[in-house]
């Protein structure tokens, strides 16, 4: 706990940084030490789990809120039991179920119960399950145009043989005679003092079983793999989560089912490049072309496309297709597609085509602007 970092510092961000700013620090760490992508640097892994880690918080508003109070001590549950990919027992705080008694179970770890009375009835309290956290590659094209996905998850469930009690045949506790709690004298320079604590062998119930469910040895619950399919809208970016209502582990005492989030990294396409909604590709054209224009059939998301490119083309020149490129779920509409030229200079000419060149820069092929820059090297002289 000690040595962990601060999750501002994680980011590289400021701590009033924007939920924009935090999600692109996100980003861009993400792609530089995902273990995939990053083979070089041996501490990938341990980079790109601390970058989730300090991303879960910080992306989620309300967790932030908890972390800037309380420090790592506010989402304890973070990084220890989840965060590590596939069905780990993401616990961090749920907004809405969000009391003090949390906290004290995240800070002292559970079963911290010197204040006596009252404790106990959390015991028995209705609550809600706690929510899954997974990590999903998605290729460019399962991020651009959606997909449906199978996935494997350990979902914690109530166990099936004694519907989440824990075993069979109720009886009164021995220690407590019922009540949940045991009182000891504590002896100390002081004086004595009774302390109340929550009884050890009921757990604070009041009662015990005379036969505990061997299924899932007393627990109430059982840890049991399932397939899910989850459908994956179209224009996906990584870093964002997609909410699975309901698909996390079980509740307990009737309590509601937690969330499964998924959280997506997308990869690289060859050619295409993506900002945001916007799709970026490089046109490589031959001199001939970008001199005297052409005609070029493109490629785009949509299939593809016939392109004029106008004579006296320069690299770096840009057309702009409209609504050609990713879907914005939010605004129902589709960003922008860009074609940037980028003219490729032979590296290798025949004899005939040397000749023809040589021919050419005899002519006069100056241009205003090239014109224009060498009198200005003329009058630095
Ligand atoms: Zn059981
Ligand atoms: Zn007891």
């Amino acid at each position: 706990m000690a040595t962990k970092r601060d999750y501002y510092e994680v980011l590289g961000i400021d701590k009033n940084a924007t939920d924009a700013e935090i999600k692109s620090a996100f980003r861009k760490l993400a792609k530089k030490y995902h273990p995939d992508l990053n083979k070089d640097d041996p501490n990938a892994t341990e980079k790109f789990k601390e970058i989730q880690e300090a991303y879960e918080v910080l992306g989620d508003a309300s967790k932030r809120s908890q972390y800037d109070q309380f420090g790592h001590a506010g989402v304890s549950g973070a990084g220890n039991a989840g965060f590590n990919g596939f069905g780990g027992g993401f616990s961090g705080f749920d907004g809405a179920d969000f009391d003090f008694g949390d906290i004290f179970d995240n800070i002292f770890g559970g079963g911290f119960s010197s204040f006596g009375g009252g404790r106990s009835s959390t015991q028995n309290r209705k609550t809600k399950g706690s929510d899954l956290l997974m990590h999903v590659k998605l290729s460019f094209e399962e991020a651009v145009y959606g997909c449906e996905k199978d996935f494997d998850i350990d979902v914690v469930e109530e166990c099936d043989s004694c519907h989440g009690k824990g075993g069979f045949d109720e009886e009164t506790c021995d220690t407590c005679h019922g009540s949940g709690t045991i009182t000891t004298e504590q002896h100390t320079i002081l004086g004595s003092f009774l302390s109340k604590t929550t009884c050890p062998d009921c757990g604070g119930r009041g009662k015990t079983f005379k036969r505990t469910c061997t299924s899932c040895r007393g627990k109430g619950k059982v840890t049991r793999e399932k397939t899910i399919t989850v459908t994956i809208p179209s224009g996906i970016d990584t870093g964002d989560q997609l909410r699975v209502a309901g698909k996390g582990n079980a509740g307990s005492h009737g309590g509601s089912n937690g969330d499964l989030y998924l959280e997506f990294m997308v990869s690289d396409h060859e050619f295409y490049k993506r900002d945001g909604d916007d799709i970026y590709l490089e046109l490589p054209l031959t001199i001939t072309e970008a001199i005297l224009g052409c005609k070029k059939e493109v490629p785009t998301l949509y299939g593809n496309i016939d392109l004029s490119v106008p004579a006296g083309t320069t690299s770096g020149d840009k057309q702009r297709i409209r609504g050609k490129g990713i879907d914005n779920r939010a605004h129902h509409s589709k960003g922008n597609m860009y074609i940037i030229m980028k003219v490729i200079t032979p590296k290798k000419l025949s004899r005939a085509q040397k000749k023809i060149i040589e021919e050419l820069n005899r002519t006069d092929l100056l241009d205003k602007e090239i014109d224009r820059f060498n009198q200005f090297t003329k009058r630095n002289k």
